[in-house]
């Protein structure tokens, strides 16, 4: 059987009430949500086609510009897409369409999270869909609301019915057929959703984070709640819920990593969170060196907190190369490239040469970056000790972060599931080369992040997925990527 496609992306949806056109805003909004996905991106505008491109959204030429510029419309949404199928072209890409144009329940769709295919599968053979194999989880989930809704079931009926069978993450944004805006985030809130007014164009914006709206002038409203659908007409805008779980499951690795650090969510600004828990590592982990110096870009304010908590210096000893082509792109997105964006990662010599170097960074995945970070980056340095915001990883992901495969994991690897954290810090330190590894524990995050323990996901540092419906079966990446 095929298995689901990963990803992790961003959405964007936005609704003038005044009727004026938001197509430039929904491009600058995707433009600020480009750290969520890099591989293709689209746009749906109410009475016009869906436009898909592959790459990132600057690079659109200067017919797509003339093509853009002609889809003025007053309600649309919006896309960036990250996967690591082996299949990810721009046919994946979103906003997918569901249904066809002349059906009056049909809809398009952005999703940012990741559904179990199998049960969508089950749950669709029963309503006498015939050949649901073969297309991804946003589909099967799209199919499967809009045979519900030609029953006659209204949004919010359609996501209570269908709830029992999205065993996973998601954060959608819809325009539908009639030119609603509906935004919808799971009963668990895995990936963030947020709400936004742009008082210019008399605009409600729903974005995956609140840096989309800052880039477009909007004002943040609120963060959707989980098992919310928010839908916004000409009428106004109306909340309802399909379910409430007292239980969230926030994934902390849109604040350590993931997010981008002006975004709050949860009330929880990420730079903040971010500077906290590296004050939070200088007390678990007091460390004698002569520097302070981050992976580049997301470790940067944990380095900050470090060496402010610790009087140490703060050096910018590693620096991407930003004028080559992959010298922004992040290394845990795309896996295939990893090494090659890891080699536009530069050291200053002069900053980090003879020192004794305390290495500030969000995680250990595979290891592969950190090995070459150490061993190659900071050959010359006198000492590196690592120390890593987030706890070790060492169950898979089925929630909309791309490490599906156990195997895969570092700590996992080499330590299997019931080492000590100071077991874990010995030998990832022995196998990545450094003097000294350190990572993060539960309840440091916890504080650092600044949201109780029980409302967020911990699944792949602690192997709980009570979260989810069931329990996911673990698989390898090749099986991922069939
Ligand atoms: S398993 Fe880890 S990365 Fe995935 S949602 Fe949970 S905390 Fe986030």
């Amino acid at each position: 059987m095929r298995c689901s496609l990963r990803e992790n992306c961003g959405v964007i949806g936005i609704f003038s009430i005044e009727g004026v056109n938001v197509t430039p805003l929904l491009i600058a909004g995707l433009e600020a949500l480009q750290h969520r996905g890099q591989e293709a991106w689209g746009i749906a505008i109410w009475g016009h086609p869906t436009f898909k491109r592959p790459g990132i959204v600057s690079q659109y030429t200067e017919v797509e510009h003339a093509e853009i510029s002609r889809m003025n419309g007053s309600v649309g949404i919006g896309h960036v897409r990250y996967s690591t199928t082996a299949k990810s072209t721009v046919k994946h890409a979103h906003p997918l369409d569901i249904g066809s144009m002349a059906d009056n329940c049909s809809f398009r769709i952005a999703h940012n999270g990741t559904l179990e295919r199998d049960l969508l599968i089950e749950n669709l053979k029963d309503l006498g869909f015939s050949s649901p194999y073969g297309i991804s989880d946003t589909e099967l989930m799209g199919v499967s609301l809009h045979r519900l809704l030609k029953r006659g079931k209204s949004w919010i009926e359609a996501f209570e019915e269908l709830n029992p069978y999205l065993n996973g993450s998601f954060s959608l944004v819809i325009l539908t057929s009639g030119g609603e805006l509906i935004g919808v985030r799971d009963e668990r809130g895995f990936r963030p959703l947020c709400l936004g007014w742009h008082e210019e164009t008399s605009s409600y914006v729903l974005a995956s984070e609140s840096c989309a709206l800052e880039a477009i002038g909007a004002n943040l409203i609120r963060d959707v709640e989980p098992g919310e659908v928010i839908t916004i007409s000409k009428n106004g805008i109306k909340s309802e819920y399909f379910a409430r779980q007292e239980r969230h499951a926030h994934c902390p690795f849109e604040y350590t990593y993931f997010a981008h650090p002006s975004s709050k969510i949860e009330g929880i600004t990420v730079y903040n969170a971010r500077k906290n828990i590296g004050r939070i590592l200088a007390e678990k982990y007091p460390i004698e060196g002569d520097i302070v110096v981050p992976v580049p870009d997301s470790a940067r304010p944990a380095a900050l907190g470090y060496s402010e908590r610790t009087g140490i210096p703060f050096e910018e000893g590693l620096l991407k190369d930003r004028y080559k082509r992959k010298g922004s792109w992040r290394s845990f997105i795309e896996p295939e490239k990893r090494e090659t964006v890891v080699s536009n990662i530069i050291a200053i010599k002069e900053a980090v040469d003879g020192k004794r170097v305390i290495l500030i960074d969000d995680s250990i995945v595979r290891g592969t970056s950190s090995k070459i970070i150490v061993g190659d980056k900071l050959k010359n340095a006198k000492s590196v000790s690592l120390l890593l915001t987030f706890p070790p990883i060492i169950y898979p992901c089925y929630m909309g972060i791309d490490f599906p495969s156990q195997e895969e994991l570092l700590a996992y690897r080499i330590c299997g599931v019931s080492a000590s954290i100071e077991e874990i810090n010995r030998r990832v330190a022995e196998y990545i080369g450094a003097s000294f590894v350190g990572y993060n524990d539960v309840d440091g995050l916890s504080r650092g992040v600044g949201l109780p323990k029980d409302q967020m996901c911990l699944a792949c540092t602690l192997g709980d997925y009570s979260c989810l419906k069931y329990k996911p079966r673990f698989r390898k990446r090749e099986e991922m990527k069939s």
